[in-house]
């Protein structure tokens, strides 16, 4: 259920109607919007008995959330949400890019990588410090030492940093040097780690499982909603299908079905969502087109050489910068910018 407040309620009455609901055991989550202020009542609502909401001083009406997600629906909240991270906001008219390799290798890949993705327009470097690679005898990351080696990164360029936690245990190391945190396709429904990054407040990109349905990734999302933190970034990044030829399939329906349940931001990366250099720009656009707000993209100087498998899906810095002219007149035509 929602609490819809009028458009004039003041602060004095929201916070009074909170904590009424509170008083009863159930968890209350305003979202403040242009016009009004919406509350959501999270948990059991047998326990606010006959609690006469409608008449609470301020509240205009109730609502039911008929979806299974509820903070993450569009019933919740009608506008957009927009995240901020590093001085950037995600979600709104500019779209966002998110650049850099698989893994942090080594401090001068790390920094050659981001210079060449910030001179082309990027405002974020990725690169993995904590990898989740299928065999335990690959390369798992350099770790706290990565982390060193993107803070330097941002410090040189300005970029923010974007970057894997895969426990609950290193959310608050991770969360020391990273902008935003990225939950990968293999821990969509790690529930703690999902609650953790909850807790810590700070902006998360959730890439959705690789076998998950939308409806699944989505309360993936309300999970970390739920604990408080609003700044959830969905992304698209391929799922299992019987398809080989491509790593995964790149499910473009899922943008504007997203657009249609959620008022959350969603990137695509066409990277992991294709596994193909060559096929990396074209669904890049593709998804710029179907109203994705950014791109999460791999690109590394010397793929051949990567010590993550992920070189042959990643695009030399020259094709990134051609992408990034590219996308300028679809970004354009759709009334967006890069
Ligand atoms: C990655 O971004 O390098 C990664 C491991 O992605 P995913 O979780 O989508 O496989
Ligand atoms: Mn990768």
């Amino acid at each position: 259920m929602v609490i819809i407040m009028e458009p004039g309620a003041s602060q004095e009455q929201i916070d009074h109607v909170i904590k009424r609901i509170e008083s009863a055991g159930v968890k209350a989550q305003p979202s403040l919007g242009e016009e009004r202020t919406v509350i959501g009542v999270i948990g059991d609502k047998t326990k606010l008995g006959d609690m006469p909401i409608e008449s609470m001083s301020g509240v205009e009406r109730t609502m039911p959330i008929s979806a299974p997600f509820k903070l993450a629906s569009r019933q919740f909240r009608g506008e957009p949400t927009t995240v901020e991270a590093n001085g950037t906001k995600i979600g709104g008219k500019k779209l966002i890019v998110m650049a850099g390799p698989c893994a942090v290798e080594n401090n001068e890949q790390i920094i050659t990588i981001a210079k060449e993705i910030a001179k082309s327009g990027a405002t974020f470097i990725r690169g993995g410090a904590f990898k989740p690679r299928t065999g335990p005898y690959n390369f798992q990351g350099h770790g706290e030492p990565a982390l060193r080696m993107l803070a330097e990164a941002r410090r040189v360029t300005g970029l923010g940093i974007i970057t894997e936690v895969m426990t609950p245990h290193d959310v608050e190391l991770v969360g020391r040097y990273t902008d935003i945190f990225q939950l990968g396709t293999r821990n969509m429904q790690n529930f703690y780690l999902l609650r953790e990054v909850g807790r810590s407040g700070k902006p998360v990109v959730l890439k959705r499982g690789l076998a998950a349905t939308i409806e699944e990734w989505l309360l993936a999302a309300e999970y970390i909603l739920a604990e408080g933190n609003p700044n959830v970034i969905l992304c698209e990044r391929g799922i299992r299908t019987f398809e080989t030829h491509t790593r995964n399939t790149l499910d473009l329906n899922a943008v504007p079905v997203i657009k249609e349940l959620s008022h959350l931001p969603i990137v695509v990366d066409p990277s992991h969502g294709t596994g193909i250099r060559s096929l990396v720009s074209p669904m890049s656009k593709a998804a710029i087109a179907a109203g994705a707000d950014g791109l999460l993209l791999e690109v590394h100087h010397d793929p051949d050489n990567s010590m993550t498998g992920d070189g042959v899906q990643s695009l030399f810095p020259a094709q990134f910068d051609q992408l990034m002219i590219d996308l300028k007149s679809i970004a354009g035509a759709i009334g967006r910018e890069v």
